[in-house]
Protein backbone atom coordinates (compact mmCIF):
# COMPACT_ATOMS: atom_id res chain seq x y z
CA UNK A 1 0.00 0.00 0.00
CA UNK A 2 1.15 3.46 -0.89
CA UNK A 3 -0.35 6.90 -0.68
CA UNK A 4 -1.71 8.08 -3.53
CA UNK A 5 -1.58 12.07 -3.68
CA UNK A 6 -2.50 14.46 -7.03
CA UNK A 7 0.81 16.54 -7.51
CA UNK A 8 0.97 19.91 -6.49
CA UNK A 9 3.82 22.45 -6.58
CA UNK A 10 6.80 22.55 -4.63
CA UNK A 11 5.93 25.29 -2.62
CA UNK A 12 2.74 24.71 -1.54
CA UNK A 13 1.27 21.82 0.39
CA UNK A 14 3.30 20.06 3.12
CA UNK A 15 6.31 20.79 1.42
CA UNK A 16 5.64 24.39 2.31
CA UNK A 17 6.56 23.41 5.72
CA UNK A 18 10.14 22.37 5.23
CA UNK A 19 12.48 24.18 7.70
CA UNK A 20 12.04 26.63 10.41
CA UNK A 21 12.71 23.75 12.84
CA UNK A 22 12.95 25.01 16.49
CA UNK A 23 15.97 25.13 18.78
CA UNK A 24 15.40 23.34 22.28
CA UNK A 25 18.18 24.33 24.76
CA UNK A 26 19.69 21.09 26.65
CA UNK A 27 20.50 21.16 30.27
CA UNK A 28 22.11 19.26 32.69
CA UNK A 29 24.89 18.17 30.89
CA UNK A 30 27.08 18.51 33.52
CA UNK A 31 29.02 21.11 32.35
CA UNK A 32 32.29 21.85 34.25
CA UNK A 33 33.20 25.13 36.65
CA UNK A 34 34.04 28.30 34.58
CA UNK A 35 31.47 27.46 31.54
CA UNK A 36 27.97 27.55 33.35
CA UNK A 37 26.95 30.72 31.63
CA UNK A 38 27.28 28.97 28.46
CA UNK A 39 24.47 27.37 26.66
CA UNK A 40 24.15 24.43 24.52
CA UNK A 41 21.15 24.38 22.14
CA UNK A 42 19.61 21.87 19.71
CA UNK A 43 18.15 22.13 16.54
CA UNK A 44 15.53 19.16 16.28
CA UNK A 45 15.09 18.68 12.26
CA UNK A 46 12.47 15.60 13.10
CA UNK A 47 9.73 18.48 12.54
CA UNK A 48 10.31 18.29 8.64
CA UNK A 49 7.12 16.56 7.24
CA UNK A 50 9.53 13.80 6.17
CA UNK A 51 10.70 13.18 9.61
CA UNK A 52 14.63 14.31 8.76
CA UNK A 53 16.84 17.27 7.89
CA UNK A 54 17.10 15.92 4.17
CA UNK A 55 13.83 16.91 3.60
CA UNK A 56 15.71 20.29 2.81
CA UNK A 57 18.32 18.71 0.84
CA UNK A 58 15.82 16.69 -1.05
CA UNK A 59 13.31 19.57 -1.74
CA UNK A 60 16.58 22.03 -2.69
CA UNK A 61 17.82 19.37 -5.03
CA UNK A 62 14.44 18.97 -7.34
CA UNK A 63 13.98 22.36 -7.14
CA UNK A 64 16.81 23.42 -8.63
CA UNK A 65 16.70 20.62 -11.27
CA UNK A 66 13.34 21.76 -12.17
CA UNK A 67 14.59 25.06 -12.52
CA UNK A 68 16.99 24.07 -14.77
CA UNK A 69 14.83 22.26 -16.70
CA UNK A 70 17.18 18.64 -15.26
CA UNK A 71 14.33 17.04 -13.61
CA UNK A 72 11.25 16.69 -16.64
CA UNK A 73 7.92 16.41 -15.05
CA UNK A 74 7.52 12.76 -14.54
CA UNK A 75 10.53 11.50 -14.72
CA UNK A 76 11.76 8.76 -11.96
CA UNK A 77 14.11 9.98 -9.43
CA UNK A 78 16.78 7.48 -8.53
CA UNK A 79 18.94 8.02 -5.49
CA UNK A 80 21.57 5.87 -2.97
CA UNK A 81 20.96 6.92 0.36
CA UNK A 82 21.13 5.96 4.38
CA UNK A 83 17.27 5.95 4.15
CA UNK A 84 16.47 9.71 5.29
CA UNK A 85 17.25 11.60 1.73
CA UNK A 86 14.97 8.62 0.69
CA UNK A 87 12.24 9.51 2.43
CA UNK A 88 12.39 12.93 1.57
CA UNK A 89 12.91 12.45 -1.68
CA UNK A 90 9.94 9.79 -2.02
CA UNK A 91 7.85 12.86 -0.35
CA UNK A 92 8.19 15.16 -3.24
CA UNK A 93 8.10 12.52 -5.64
CA UNK A 94 4.50 11.47 -4.22
CA UNK A 95 3.30 14.76 -4.05
CA UNK A 96 5.08 16.20 -7.63
CA UNK A 97 4.33 12.69 -9.43
CA UNK A 98 7.46 11.35 -10.00
CA UNK A 99 8.50 7.84 -9.53
CA UNK A 100 10.83 7.50 -6.52
CA UNK A 101 13.84 4.50 -6.64
CA UNK A 102 15.78 4.34 -3.84
CA UNK A 103 18.90 2.13 -3.26
CA UNK A 104 20.28 1.39 0.76
CA UNK A 105 22.47 0.02 2.62
CA UNK A 106 21.68 -3.72 4.06
CA UNK A 107 21.08 -2.17 7.82
CA UNK A 108 19.06 0.80 7.38
CA UNK A 109 16.57 0.89 10.16
CA UNK A 110 13.65 -1.34 9.01
CA UNK A 111 11.46 1.81 10.37
CA UNK A 112 13.11 3.99 7.31
CA UNK A 113 12.52 0.98 5.02
CA UNK A 114 8.69 1.25 6.16
CA UNK A 115 8.22 4.68 5.85
CA UNK A 116 9.47 4.61 2.39
CA UNK A 117 7.57 2.52 0.84
CA UNK A 118 4.54 3.68 2.76
CA UNK A 119 5.26 7.43 0.44
CA UNK A 120 5.65 4.71 -2.43
CA UNK A 121 9.32 4.73 -3.40
CA UNK A 122 10.51 1.31 -4.85
CA UNK A 123 13.47 -0.24 -2.37
CA UNK A 124 16.72 -1.69 -4.03
CA UNK A 125 19.26 -3.03 -0.76
CA UNK A 126 22.73 -2.45 -1.66
CA UNK A 127 26.07 -3.84 0.25
CA UNK A 128 27.27 0.07 1.52
CA UNK A 129 30.74 -1.26 1.84
CA UNK A 130 31.28 -1.93 -1.20
CA UNK A 131 34.04 -0.10 -3.27
CA UNK A 132 33.38 2.36 -6.07
CA UNK A 133 35.08 0.02 -8.42
CA UNK A 134 32.76 -2.74 -7.36
CA UNK A 135 29.07 -3.15 -9.50
CA UNK A 136 27.41 -3.60 -5.67
CA UNK A 137 28.61 0.01 -5.00
CA UNK A 138 25.39 1.73 -4.14
CA UNK A 139 25.87 4.52 -6.68
CA UNK A 140 26.80 2.41 -9.15
CA UNK A 141 23.61 0.55 -8.69
CA UNK A 142 21.77 4.00 -8.75
CA UNK A 143 23.83 4.57 -11.72
CA UNK A 144 22.46 1.00 -13.80
CA UNK A 145 19.35 1.50 -12.67
CA UNK A 146 18.89 5.40 -13.94
CA UNK A 147 20.15 4.32 -17.73
CA UNK A 148 18.06 1.38 -17.91
CA UNK A 149 15.13 3.66 -17.71
CA UNK A 150 14.23 6.34 -20.03
CA UNK A 151 13.30 9.31 -18.54
CA UNK A 152 15.47 9.06 -15.19
CA UNK A 153 17.25 12.05 -12.58
CA UNK A 154 19.88 11.39 -10.30
CA UNK A 155 19.80 14.25 -7.53
CA UNK A 156 23.41 12.69 -6.81
CA UNK A 157 23.84 14.71 -3.52
CA UNK A 158 27.38 13.23 -2.54
CA UNK A 159 28.28 15.79 -5.78
CA UNK A 160 25.19 18.06 -5.86
CA UNK A 161 25.79 21.89 -4.93
CA UNK A 162 22.16 22.29 -4.17
CA UNK A 163 22.51 19.78 -0.92
CA UNK A 164 24.52 22.70 0.57
CA UNK A 165 22.92 25.39 -0.48
CA UNK A 166 19.93 24.17 0.92
CA UNK A 167 21.65 24.70 4.46
CA UNK A 168 23.42 27.88 3.10
CA UNK A 169 20.16 29.24 2.43
CA UNK A 170 17.66 27.81 5.15
CA UNK A 171 19.67 26.15 8.06
CA UNK A 172 22.40 29.06 8.47
CA UNK A 173 20.01 31.92 8.45
CA UNK A 174 17.84 29.96 10.80
CA UNK A 175 20.67 29.51 13.61
CA UNK A 176 21.29 33.35 12.94
CA UNK A 177 18.09 34.65 13.83
CA UNK A 178 16.85 31.96 16.40
CA UNK A 179 20.36 32.96 18.12
CA UNK A 180 20.20 36.60 17.52
CA UNK A 181 23.60 36.35 15.89
CA UNK A 182 24.79 35.06 19.21
CA UNK A 183 25.78 31.69 18.42
CA UNK A 184 29.57 30.73 18.89
CA UNK A 185 30.13 27.34 17.97
CA UNK A 186 28.37 25.57 15.31
CA UNK A 187 28.29 21.66 15.47
CA UNK A 188 26.67 19.17 13.16
CA UNK A 189 28.03 15.16 12.46
CA UNK A 190 29.01 14.88 8.64
CA UNK A 191 27.52 12.24 6.20
CA UNK A 192 27.16 13.97 2.63
CA UNK A 193 28.70 17.22 4.43
CA UNK A 194 25.73 18.89 3.05
CA UNK A 195 24.41 20.39 6.53
CA UNK A 196 28.01 21.40 7.93
CA UNK A 197 29.18 23.04 4.76
CA UNK A 198 26.18 24.94 3.78
CA UNK A 199 25.30 26.09 7.46
CA UNK A 200 28.69 26.46 8.35
CA UNK A 201 29.92 28.98 5.40
CA UNK A 202 26.92 30.64 6.11
CA UNK A 203 27.34 31.51 9.83
CA UNK A 204 31.02 32.12 9.48
CA UNK A 205 30.38 34.47 6.78
CA UNK A 206 27.22 36.10 8.83
CA UNK A 207 29.60 36.08 11.85
CA UNK A 208 32.70 37.73 9.72
CA UNK A 209 35.05 35.04 10.84
CA UNK A 210 33.77 34.26 14.86
CA UNK A 211 31.65 31.15 14.44
CA UNK A 212 33.60 27.85 15.23
CA UNK A 213 32.44 25.17 13.06
CA UNK A 214 32.85 21.58 15.12
CA UNK A 215 32.74 18.07 13.03
CA UNK A 216 31.78 15.39 15.20
CA UNK A 217 32.48 12.10 13.33
CA UNK A 218 31.66 8.67 14.42
CA UNK A 219 34.41 5.77 15.44
CA UNK A 220 35.26 4.34 12.48
CA UNK A 221 35.20 7.13 10.25
CA UNK A 222 38.05 8.88 8.17
CA UNK A 223 36.88 12.29 7.99
CA UNK A 224 38.57 13.22 11.27
CA UNK A 225 41.41 10.80 10.42
CA UNK A 226 42.74 7.22 11.69
CA UNK A 227 41.49 4.00 9.86
CA UNK A 228 37.93 2.97 8.39
CA UNK A 229 36.16 1.08 10.47
CA UNK A 230 32.54 -0.17 11.10
CA UNK A 231 30.14 2.61 11.67
CA UNK A 232 27.40 2.53 13.56
CA UNK A 233 26.04 5.86 13.72
CA UNK A 234 23.20 6.03 10.70
CA UNK A 235 23.55 8.81 7.96
CA UNK A 236 27.15 9.73 9.42
CA UNK A 237 30.93 9.11 9.12
CA UNK A 238 32.59 8.30 6.06
CA UNK A 239 35.24 5.33 5.30
CA UNK A 240 36.51 6.19 1.75
CA UNK A 241 40.26 7.40 1.24
CA UNK A 242 39.79 11.49 0.61
CA UNK A 243 39.95 11.50 -3.16
CA UNK A 244 36.29 9.91 -3.13
CA UNK A 245 34.79 12.30 -0.18
CA UNK A 246 31.66 14.04 -1.15
CA UNK A 247 32.32 17.32 -3.07
CA UNK A 248 29.52 18.63 -0.64
CA UNK A 249 31.09 18.70 2.14
CA UNK A 250 34.23 21.65 2.21
CA UNK A 251 36.49 20.52 5.12
CA UNK A 252 37.82 24.14 4.82
CA UNK A 253 34.88 25.07 6.55
CA UNK A 254 35.61 23.10 9.60
CA UNK A 255 37.81 24.37 12.11
CA UNK A 256 37.89 21.12 14.43
CA UNK A 257 36.78 17.68 14.00
CA UNK A 258 35.51 15.99 17.79
CA UNK A 259 35.89 12.07 17.30
CA UNK A 260 33.49 10.32 19.46
CA UNK A 261 32.95 6.99 20.11
CA UNK A 262 30.27 5.01 20.26
CA UNK A 263 29.79 4.58 23.69
CA UNK A 264 29.55 7.90 24.31
CA UNK A 265 27.54 8.76 21.44
CA UNK A 266 24.49 6.29 22.55
CA UNK A 267 24.86 7.41 26.27
CA UNK A 268 24.40 11.09 25.46
CA UNK A 269 20.99 9.56 22.94
CA UNK A 270 19.66 7.79 25.78
CA UNK A 271 20.12 10.57 28.17
CA UNK A 272 18.06 12.75 26.00
CA UNK A 273 15.49 10.36 26.06
CA UNK A 274 15.69 9.83 29.68
CA UNK A 275 16.16 13.57 30.96
CA UNK A 276 14.55 15.31 28.40
CA UNK A 277 12.00 13.03 26.82
CA UNK A 278 14.14 13.60 23.79
CA UNK A 279 13.54 10.63 21.29
CA UNK A 280 16.32 11.62 18.65
CA UNK A 281 18.53 9.73 16.10
CA UNK A 282 22.05 8.40 17.00
CA UNK A 283 23.58 11.04 15.05
CA UNK A 284 21.86 13.90 17.56
CA UNK A 285 23.51 11.83 20.43
CA UNK A 286 27.08 12.00 18.75
CA UNK A 287 26.50 16.08 17.76
CA UNK A 288 25.05 16.49 21.04
CA UNK A 289 27.96 14.79 22.76
CA UNK A 290 30.52 16.55 20.83
CA UNK A 291 28.88 19.96 21.59
CA UNK A 292 29.18 18.62 25.13
CA UNK A 293 32.96 18.44 24.86
CA UNK A 294 32.71 21.81 22.86
CA UNK A 295 30.99 23.89 25.72
CA UNK A 296 33.23 22.46 28.68
CA UNK A 297 36.42 23.83 26.68
CA UNK A 298 34.93 27.15 25.57
CA UNK A 299 34.92 30.12 26.97
CA UNK A 300 32.03 31.26 29.81
CA UNK A 301 28.85 32.41 27.75
CA UNK A 302 29.84 30.77 24.59
CA UNK A 303 26.15 29.76 22.71
CA UNK A 304 26.51 25.84 21.15
CA UNK A 305 24.45 25.41 18.76
CA UNK A 306 24.29 21.41 17.58
CA UNK A 307 21.94 19.31 14.52
CA UNK A 308 19.45 16.37 16.13
CA UNK A 309 19.17 15.85 12.08
CA UNK A 310 16.13 13.31 12.94
CA UNK A 311 14.01 11.06 15.42
CA UNK A 312 14.52 8.11 17.30
CA UNK A 313 11.16 6.59 16.16
CA UNK A 314 13.40 5.94 12.98
CA UNK A 315 15.56 3.53 15.35
CA UNK A 316 13.16 1.72 17.77
CA UNK A 317 14.24 -1.08 16.31
CA UNK A 318 18.20 -0.16 16.82
CA UNK A 319 19.56 2.46 18.80
CA UNK A 320 16.72 2.14 21.43
CA UNK A 321 17.03 -1.76 21.33
CA UNK A 322 18.52 -3.57 24.02
CA UNK A 323 19.66 -6.32 22.06
CA UNK A 324 20.65 -4.54 19.09
CA UNK A 325 22.79 -2.61 21.55
CA UNK A 326 24.20 -5.66 22.93
CA UNK A 327 25.41 -6.77 19.97
CA UNK A 328 27.25 -3.81 19.14
CA UNK A 329 29.04 -3.68 22.67
CA UNK A 330 27.42 -0.87 24.23
CA UNK A 331 26.87 -0.90 27.56
CA UNK A 332 24.68 2.30 28.50
CA UNK A 333 25.62 3.75 31.54
CA UNK A 334 23.53 6.13 33.75
CA UNK A 335 25.77 8.66 33.85
CA UNK A 336 27.10 11.48 31.28
CA UNK A 337 30.77 10.47 31.05
CA UNK A 338 33.40 12.90 33.67
CA UNK A 339 33.04 16.45 33.37
CA UNK A 340 36.64 16.20 33.91
CA UNK A 341 37.58 14.74 31.15
CA UNK A 342 35.26 16.98 29.06
CA UNK A 343 37.95 19.69 27.76
CA UNK A 344 40.41 17.08 26.37
N1 LIG B 1 22.25 12.33 10.49
C1 LIG B 1 21.41 11.54 9.80
C2 LIG B 1 20.48 10.65 10.55
C3 LIG B 1 21.43 11.55 8.39
O1 LIG B 1 20.59 10.76 7.69
C4 LIG B 1 22.35 12.38 7.72
C5 LIG B 1 22.40 12.40 6.22
N2 LIG B 1 23.00 11.26 5.68
C6 LIG B 1 23.23 13.18 8.50
C7 LIG B 1 23.12 13.14 9.88
C8 LIG B 1 24.32 14.01 7.88
O2 LIG B 1 23.88 15.08 7.11
P1 LIG B 1 24.72 15.55 5.86
O3 LIG B 1 24.51 14.55 4.77
O4 LIG B 1 24.15 16.88 5.53
O5 LIG B 1 26.16 15.64 6.24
Amino acid sequence: MSIQLSPVKTRVGPLALVGNTPLVEVQGLGLPAGCERSRVLLKLESTNPGGSIKDRTALNMVRTAEASGELRPGATIVESTSGNTGVGLALIGALTGHPVIIITGQDTSQEKIAALRQYGARVIFADWQAPVESPDNPRAIAERTAAEISEAWRPRQFDNSANPAAHYSGTGPEIWKQTSGRVTHFVAAVGTGGTVTGTGRFLKERSQGAVRVIAADPEGSVYSGGSAGKVIVDGVGNTWPRELWPTSFDPAVVDEFRRIDNQESYTVLHFLRNRHGLLLGPSSGLALAAARRVAAAAPDGSIVVAIAPDTGRNYLSKAFNLEWLAEQNITLSSQLPDVDQLSH
